[in-house]
Parts: structure tokens; sequence; C-alpha cells
């Protein structure tokens, strides 16, 4: 069935731009007013001031980006097959990556950026994860979920809506199993060839950090890691501290707030053969104060890895963020062996790469410490950027070498 447009969004005169460039987003604060009264959810036409048509978008009344674009082509029906299409685009570039069979966990779409606004799947060997962030997609999930079953015949999937971001679109948080069979507890998953137990029903995000995939190996190289002692703040469930075993650290502490979270990063390490060495620790402290008492007790690492959670939810966080992280990184400058390595990250889209690396700078000053960028980082290409939308590039990393 194809749906039809109940109303449009008219733009403010000069506002066009924006979209005539294929940006997916129509802030309030760009629409002249709003015709026929469309539904929240309702499709509607997207008009420059002068008339003239440009995209077609799902609208929410009560967002600060009342229109999301699907598409911008004015011919194009919005049908089952058009969503069809997009999802198969999508699987089609996660294929062409080449992940498998190494790798069973990975993200099939990536909203705007698939050309998808709103709608994120993962996939965790025969299960998917599904995020609705819009009204829009909440109002087409059904749909969705019937198309993903039809297009990858998953053993189950699993919605994750229970994100904060649903709040600025009006919706509460949801989470269940909406087709198919229940995933176990703990689903075992590969990545890279590295056992790792996520749970999909309650681990952060859909379950594992995907986006730090990449950086991961990178940063897992035995060249970082071989005999060095390790120092991974904001462990999880062990991401980082699987690939530093497995390339032969000595000694690896993980901190973590979460008790839970941490006998899980132990779970895993087991999980993957590796012997606890001897200078393992998991510490269950908060790392601005744990790096402090390592300040204070002239503790030093070879190799620190700084992962903490985004800072920064809104522009007005962005000092404040960036304070956080100049905190964290002088700390972990400092005690940095001379010569060791630092990998840093920040996964807050509202603090460019740009910003992050000023901060880094300062921190490096603070510190008394030259530092040396590497490698720079971003989210695992499983993840990708539309370069019509810079917005969804927000996890950013600076592997570094502290002399
Ligand atoms: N590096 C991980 C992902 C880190 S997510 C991976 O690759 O999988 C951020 C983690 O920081 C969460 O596990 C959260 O429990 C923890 N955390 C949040 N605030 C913290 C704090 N102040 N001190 C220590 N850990 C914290």
């Amino acid at each position: 069935m194809t749906e039809q447009t109940t109303g449009s969004i008219v733009l403010k005169k000069g506002r066009e731009k924006p979209l005539v460039n294929r940006h997916p987003w129509i802030f309030s604060g760009a629409i002249q007013r709003v015709v026929s009264r469309p539904g929240p959810g309702d499709l509607v036409d997207v008009q420059a001031a002068n008339g003239d048509w440009l995209a077609c978008a799902y609208y929410n009344p009560q967002s600060q980006i009342p229109g999301r674009v699907l598409s911008w082509n004015a011919d194009q029906p919005i049908d089952e097959t058009f969503w069809q299409q997009r999802l198969q685009t999508a699987f089609a570039g996660r294929d062409a990556l080449q992940l498998g069979p190494q790798t069973s966990a990975y993200r099939l779409v990536n909203a705007e950026s698939d050309g998808l606004p709103g709608l994120v799947v993962d996939q965790y060997n025969d299960f998917l994860v599904v995020q609705c962030l819009t009204l829009g997609i909440d109002r087409r999930k059904e749909m969705l979920f019937d198309l993903l079953t039809t297009l990858r015949t998953p053993a189950g999937i699993i919605e994750r809506s229970d994100v904060e971001v649903r709040h600025k679109e009006g919706l509460p948080e949801l989470a269940g199993v909406r087709r198919g069979q229940a995933p176990p507890n703990r689903i075992t998953i590969l990545e890279n060839g590295h056992r790792f137990q996520a749970s999909l029903l309650e681990g952060h995000k859909t379950g594992l950090y995907l986006d730090q995939r990449e950086n991961r190996a990178l940063v897992g190289q035995p060249r970082f890691m071989a005999g060095r002692e390790v120092l991974n703040l904001f462990a999880y469930t062990g991401g980082f501290a699987v690939y530093a075993a497995a390339a032969g650290a000595s000694a690896i502490v993980n901190v973590d707030s979460s008790a839970d979270l941490l006998a899980q990063a132990q779970h895993n390490l087991v999980l993957n053969g590796h012997n606890t060495r001897p200078g393992d620790e998991y510490l269950n402290a908060d790392a601005f104060q744990l790096l402090r008492r390592y300040r204070d007790s002239g503790r030093q690492f070879d190799t620190i890895i700084l992962d903490p959670p985004k800072f920064a939810h809104s522009k007005g966080d962005v000092e404040r963020a960036c304070r956080g992280y100049k905190d964290l990184n002088w700390l972990a400058m400092r005690l940095t062996r001379p010569g060791g390595h630092l990998a840093t990250f920040s996964c807050s889209g509202l603090v460019s790469a740009d910003l992050f690396q000023k901060v880094l700078f300062g921190a490096a000053i603070d510190a008394g410490r030259d530092a040396q960028i590497l490698y720079q980082m971003g989210q695992a290409a499983d993840h990708p950027i539309a370069l019509t939308f810079p917005e969804s590039a927000y996890l950013k990393g600076f592997l570094l070498r502290v002399l």
C-alpha cells in the first residue's frame, strides 16, 4: 500500500539550502507553516517558501526536528517496496564489508546515514536488535519487523527502544521480544575471532559497543599490548581487555563503576581461554577518583584505554563535557610511562574531532607531557556516516604516544 502525504511543511525563506543538499532533518526553526494539519507520524511534502517541492518526510509536531526526510524524489512512492529497497541497500553495504565469518555482530542499518531516519538494526548471530528512535519509525515498526523477518529470517527480533532520545519525540522507553524466539540470557558472538557474551535485552545500547570493533583491533595489536601493563578504564564487558590479553599484555587493570559488568568482563576473558595474569585487577571504582589515587601513589602504566560514556547530551553540555574529558586525559597522560600509549575516545556527537583534539592538547600541556597522534579513530565501517549528514559522526578517538 502506498502511503500518501496528509499535509505539507513550508520552509521559511532562505531555509531550503540544507534540504537541497540532502540533509535529512527539518528543524522547527526553519518552518514557516504546516499546511492541512498532518497527524503525528504522517507523511508530509516539504516545500520551499516559493512553493518548490523539496522532499517527502515523516512528521512529528512534538519534536524539535518535526520532519525527517525519506525521499528527495517526487515520483518515489512510499510503500513496502520503498522500505524493502532501503533495507536491502543497507544490508548490501554490510555484505560488502565482508565481516564474516570472524565477526557475527554488526550494525545492519545506521538510521539517517542509510536513508532510514530513526531506525537502527544490529545483527547478533541470528538475532536482530532494533531501535526505533523516532515517532515516524515507531508508527511503522510492525511493518518493518515483518519486512526484517522476511528478508533476514532471524531467530528472533528484539526491540531496544529503551533510549532517552525517544523522550524528545514524545515516546516512552520500550524493550521486548517482538518476533520469533527470545534470545538466550547471554548470547555468544564473535568479533574478529574473539568471543563475547552479550545480553540483548539488558546490555547497553543493543548489547555491545559494536562501534568500537575496529578500534579494539587497532589498539589491541601486540605492538601496543605485548608485555605491557594495561589500564582499561570504562571497561564495560571487557571489549578492549580481551584484545589486550590476546595480544600478550602482561597485566590488565579493568575499571568500571558496575561490579556486574566487571564480572562479565572477567567472564569474557575466560571464555577466550585467557588465563588470569598475576597483575590483573577488576576494580569497581569511579574512574575520575581512581586516576587521582594513582596519581598520588605514582602508579604508572604502559598502555591506557580511556573510553568513557557520552558526556554531552545537548549543546549546553559541551563545555562541561570538555572539562570532563580534559580531567580524565591529563590524569591519564601523567599515568602513562614515557614512550607508552594512550587510546582515548569521545562518543559525544556534539564534541567534534577538532574540539576533542584541542581538549587533548590542553590536557598534555597541563600534564607537562609531549604527545603525538599516531592514529585518528572513528566508528567502525558498519556505522557509516552519510556525507550529507555529518551529525552521524559521533565516535572519535586518538591513539597517542605519550613521551
Ligand atoms: N570500552 C567498552 C565500552 C565502554 S562503555 C567496550 O569497548 O565495550 C562505558 C562504561 O563506563 C560503562 O560500562 C559504564 O558502566 C562505565 N562508567 C560510567 N561512568 C563511570 C565512571 N565514572 N567510572 C568508571 N566507569 C564508569
